[in-house]
């Protein structure tokens, strides 16, 4: 038996979670059985333990799109009982069993080595928030963004995916800057590498097609009028990586910032990302990211304490990481 959190839904359709001890005859197919130490509560995974976004699509499910641990079954030769591996996306915690619990059996094509230099528990202070961010910076850097062209706006900055986006672009020496609703955050932002703070107020209401360029690139997780405004203020030439929707789906935006500026629209997916690209940025995530500042971003909680802690992180209530310890 093994435990986990499952998602069950009401004939009404709601959804409803719950910690479960489960026979490990239930695991769903896969060639790699792994025993969990950690995994995270992501956006993604906040709305699949709400409901509030059909992000589940079949029941009943362990939720959680990520996770790391250890090989305790392999019927592929590339993995053997004891290898330390991480796992980010596929649909696992959407359409196949997740990480939010003790055991998981997924595909091995789905599994990364833990990258040397990281063990389970700082890969799920990064998780796939924090991929995502290095998959976004990827995508400056391949389009030509170099630290001398001129600032970089992070927007959701408190946020998982915000946090390790400023930790990294500082790291490589570009001059940050955060939009946040939390400006009460600032000293943590500026701690991660900020060197200005934009109330993200002044960017999430209709604006402009064409604005004033203040920003070099950007890396955006909030979608909606902000990103419409993030590409209206982009210097001549400027790239956004857009890759979230925490304000929401929409993008009312004009062509103009496009087809006037020549500004680049980089849209970032991470859960089918092709394992070459995956492999680049957990080996840079690995070397680029300091222990200590992924410390001080991450709160660690117990499988118990996922139900209650995501309508916060969905209210933008959580701060950084939030890394779920399996163990506990
Ligand atoms: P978090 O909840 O950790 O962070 C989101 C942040 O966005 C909040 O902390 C808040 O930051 C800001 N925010 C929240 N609500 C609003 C709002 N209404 N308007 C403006 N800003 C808001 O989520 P993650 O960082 O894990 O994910 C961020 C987004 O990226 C999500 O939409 C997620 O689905 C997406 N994502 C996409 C991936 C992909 O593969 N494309 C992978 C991972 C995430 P602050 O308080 O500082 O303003």
């Amino acid at each position: 038996m093994f435990k986990a959190l499952l998602l069950t839904q009401t004939p009404e359709g709601a959804t409803q979670a719950a910690l479960a001890s489960l026979p490990e005859a239930d695991l769903p197919e896969g060639d790699v059985q792994v025993e969990v130490a950690y995994s995270t509560v992501n956006y993604k995974d906040a709305l699949a333990v709400t409901g509030r976004v059909p992000v589940v699509r079949k029941f009943p499910m362990v939720p959680g799109i990520d996770l790391a641990g250890t090989v305790v079954h392999s019927q592929d030769g590339r993995f053997k009982p004891g290898d330390a591996v991480l796992l980010n996306g596929w649909g696992v915690g959407e359409t196949h069993w997740g990480g939010l619990a003790r055991q998981a059996r997924v595909k091995a094509d789905w599994l990364v080595p833990m990258p040397a230099g990281l063990d389970a528990r700082a890969a799920m202070a990064i998780g796939t928030a924090g991929y995502t961010a290095m998959l976004c910076v990827m995508a400056l850097q391949e389009r030509g963004v170099v630290p001398g062209a001129g600032p970089v706006l992070v927007t959701g900055a408190n946020g998982g995916v915000g946090s390790i986006a400023i930790a990294l672009l500082a790291r490589l020496g570009f001059e940050v800057h955060a939009s946040t609703g939390r400006m009460s955050e600032g000293e943590h932002l500026k701690r991660l590498g900020a060197s200005a703070l934009i109330d993200r107020a002044s960017l999430g209401a209709p604006g402009k097609p064409l604005q004033k360029e203040r920003w070099a690139a950007a890396i955006d997780s909030v979608g909606s009028h902000t990103l419409a405004n993030v590409c209206a203020s982009l210097t001549y030439g400027g790239t956004v990586a857009a890759c979230g929707l925490a304000q929401g789906m929409d993008l009312p935006a004009s062509v103009a910032p496009f087809i006037l500026r020549s500004v680049t629209l980089a849209g970032v997916d991470s859960v089918y990302a092709p394992m070459a690209r995956r492999l680049q940025a957990w080996a840079r995530l690995a070397a680029e990211l300091p222990a200590d500042m992924l410390e001080a971003n991450t709160e660690t909680i117990g499988l118990q304490d996922v139900p209650a802690l995501a309508p916060r992180l969905l209210a933008g209530q959580v701060r950084g990481r939030v890394r779920v310890d399996l163990a506990a």
